[in-house]
């Protein structure tokens, strides 16, 4: 039992899901957390250790599973993704609002432990940018590319089990829009 709410923030790589929740984590809201995942992925420029994730390598995630220490994990291309049970737990026991941006596999396995948790999905404007984004950004080769833009296109296909759905048109709308979501969900009784 929980009085938190968890709120999944999924979409496709290329939506823009990093930067909207960058800036609205800018706003330092109190009472809304947003979870730091454990990775076998090999960390980007600029990506730090313990914030953006905690990098870890294969043999280590796989002692995690096997400790239990996941809320979820999920394989993702071909590295693994996973929540910390610990801290999600602690921050709930809180009241707080937890954030966990979090692909659509490890989201279904969220909505059937946590049947209350909230879905925003955020959504490119057209499949088109998504492409232009992805190679823009610079940091994939183009074998990571089109595998993630095949995985984004069967992740477009979960989007109507999500309660709202945030397109990412321009990023200040965007960040207002979760702002929003965000907003009602502490207020509500
Ligand atoms: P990226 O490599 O671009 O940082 O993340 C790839 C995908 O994995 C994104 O959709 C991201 O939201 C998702 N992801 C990040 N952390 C987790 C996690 O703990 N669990 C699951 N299931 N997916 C995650």
């Amino acid at each position: 039992m929980s009085d938190g709410t968890l709120l999944v923030f999924s979409g496709p790589a290329g939506a823009g899901k990093d930067s909207v929740l960058i800036e609205y984590l800018k706003k330092k809201v109190p009472g809304v957390w947003k979870s730091v995942s454990y990775t076998t992925r090999a960390p980007r420029d600029g990506e730090v250790d313990g914030v953006d994730y905690k990098f870890v390598s294969v043999d280590e995630f796989e002692k995690l599973i096997e400790q239990n220490f996941f809320l979820e994990y999920a394989r993702y291309g071909v590295n693994y993704y996973g929540t910390p049970k610990s801290y999600v737990d602690e921050h709930l026991k809180n009241g707080d609002i937890v954030i966990l941006k979090i692909e659509v596999q490890g989201a279904e396995q969220i909505k059937q432990i946590y049947p209350h948790s909230i879905g925003a999905f955020i959504v490119p404007p057209s499949l088109e940018i998504l492409e232009k984004r992805l190679r823009e950004r610079g940091t994939e080769t183009d074998e990571d590319i089109l595998r993630r833009l095949n995985i984004a296109q069967d992740e477009l296909a979960y989007s109507p089990n999500y309660d709202y759905h945030i397109i990412n048109d321009r990023l200040e709308d965007a960040v207002d829009d979760l702002t929003a979501v965000i907003r009602a969900l502490q207020l509500k009784k």
